[in-house]
């Protein structure tokens, strides 16, 4: 699932790669717009001279299939400029000028009929209210540029952005500095003229095309277009990245605290299991085998380990069952076995050895500690209360490990000693010595 998603992923990438690349291949090299003024038949067209200024130069203008003539007369007067112009309108019919703002070039097909020292003016007129007047055409933007070597660059390209406003348009018009570069919203005429220096006499001026060209959309449109989507896109791609790494994190805490809460019970199991194999069902003590490590651990040898065993069984027990039953009895063996431990110290391990005898392991514990402890185990015994006020009692042989003896040994001596108490009388503490089992009497 993961890895097609990945697939869909890669491949939605890839698409968007392609069609970035598309966009900026489009942009850069792709077709462009191209505005060519007069070949629209209804574009007003005229010519314009230095008499509106009160100069006396004659410009007039004529057809020639495609080309426009301007003949003009420079004539000198107390005008300090003079000037003969062809001048294409570009406003619609409400008066509305073109937007050129994404256009970039402009190509002039226009010389002298001979070569002139002076050069050929390029304007493009620019409406803006906040310093243009209609009616007064002298209050609209000029941008300009002057174009020389008209016959040996034909047609001239102009740059656009290399268009320039005349600094003498700035200081009549007291144009704030916000307004003093070349603009392009509202283009209402695009006026081709003689140039600045130009002298008095008789020129032909031969206009054969203008063509304005651009991009479609601007180049910083598509930038920022293309830089926007890649933004967003890496933003989703964050957002839900994160939140898929949050999802997963949260998943994987679950699945650890599953594992732990799965790992507690299997211990918990397994201490049951092990409770089970070691401990007496009925009782709650250890079995045998629970007891079965105390002597199964490896002692250094020559270091016998100080270690007391009292062997504890019931008096008469047979009688207790046949008299009242084996449910009584296993009652009297359960407080027993509670009997017992209620009054052995948490160090020492107490087991059933087998039907009523149990065995009280006392690591640390001396011989003469051990005896002291059956005996108080004995009276406890002797002292409680039990079932249908059964007086029960217990006989207790006590014996401490020697050196070089074997655990088999170490219980026979334990149990030989319990046997003792059973023959004494029953009720009593009986201790074996030293090997052979000497038996000392306590009670
Ligand atoms: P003594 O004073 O010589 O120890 O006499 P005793 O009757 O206690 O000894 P004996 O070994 O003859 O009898 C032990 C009896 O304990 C025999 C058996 O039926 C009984 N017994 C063994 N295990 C259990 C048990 O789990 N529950 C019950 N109720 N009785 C058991
Ligand atoms: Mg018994
Ligand atoms: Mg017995």
């Amino acid at each position: 699932m993961t890895i097609q998603h990945d697939i869909i992923k890669a491949r939605m990438l890839g698409l968007l790669i392609a069609i970035t690349l598309l966009v900026l291949v489009f942009q850069t090299w792709g077709p462009e717009r191209v505005l060519v003024p007069g070949q629209d038949p209804d574009t007003h067209i005229e010519s314009i001279d230095d008499r509106g200024n009160g100069g006396k130069s004659v410009a007039s203008l004529r057809r020639d299939g495609e080309k426009f003539i301007l003949d003009c007369e420079i004539i000198p007067s107390d005008y300090q400029w003079p000037y003969c112009e062809i001048s294409f309108s570009l406003a619609d019919k409400n008066g509305k000028g073109m937007d050129l703002t994404n256009y970039e070039q402009v190509k002039v097909w226009a010389r002298y009929s001979a070569p002139q020292e002076f050069g050929i003016r390029l304007q493009l007129i620019n409406f803006n209210p906040a310093y243009s007047r209609i009616g007064d055409s002298n209050s609209f933007k000029y941008n300009a540029i002057e174009l020389f070597d008209t016959h040996m660059r034909y047609p001239q390209i102009i740059d656009m952005r290399h268009m320039q406003v005349p600094t003498w348009w700035l200081s009549q018009g007291k144009i704030p500095p916000v307004y003093w570069g070349p603009e392009f919203r509202d283009v209402r005429g695009v006026q081709i003229s003689t140039g600045e220096n130009v002298t008095p006499g008789t020129y032909q001026m031969i206009i054969e095309r203008v063509e304005i060209s651009g991009k479609y959309i601007s180049d910083r449109s598509v930038y920022l277009a293309l830089l926007s989507l890649w933004i967003l896109l890496a933003l989703i791609f964050f957002v839900t990245t994160l939140k898929k790494a949050n999802i997963e994190l949260l998943n994987n805490k679950q699945r650890q605290s599953q594992l732990e809460a799965l790992n507690r019970l299997l211990n918990q199991e397994h201490r049951k299991l092990e409770d089970r194999l070691t401990r007496d069902p009925l009782t709650g003590v250890l079995n045998r085998d629970g007891l079965a490590p105390l002597f199964n651990q490896s002692w250094e040898p020559g270091s016998t380990p100080l270690l007391s065993l009292v062997f504890i069984d019931i008096d008469h027990f047979k009688k207790i069952n046949d008299t009242y039953g084996h449910n009584l009895g296993d009652q009297v063996l359960l407080a027993f076995a509670q009997a017992l431990s209620k009054n052995t110290r948490t160090n020492d391990l107490l087991a059933r050895w087998g039907g009523e005898e149990f065995v009280l392991a006392c690591p640390e514990t001396t011989l003469e500690n051990a005896i002291g402890l059956a005996e108080k185990l004995r009276r406890a015994i002797e002292k409680s209360e039990w079932p249908k006020n059964l007086q029960v009692t217990a006989s207790f042989g006590v014996a401490q490990m020697l050196a070089e003896e074997s655990p088999t040994e170490f219980i026979a001596r334990a149990d030989k000693a319990l046997y003792t108490a059973k023959a004494q009388g029953r009720n009593c503490v009986r201790a074996s010595t030293h090997v052979p089992a000497v038996l000392v009497a306590v009670k």
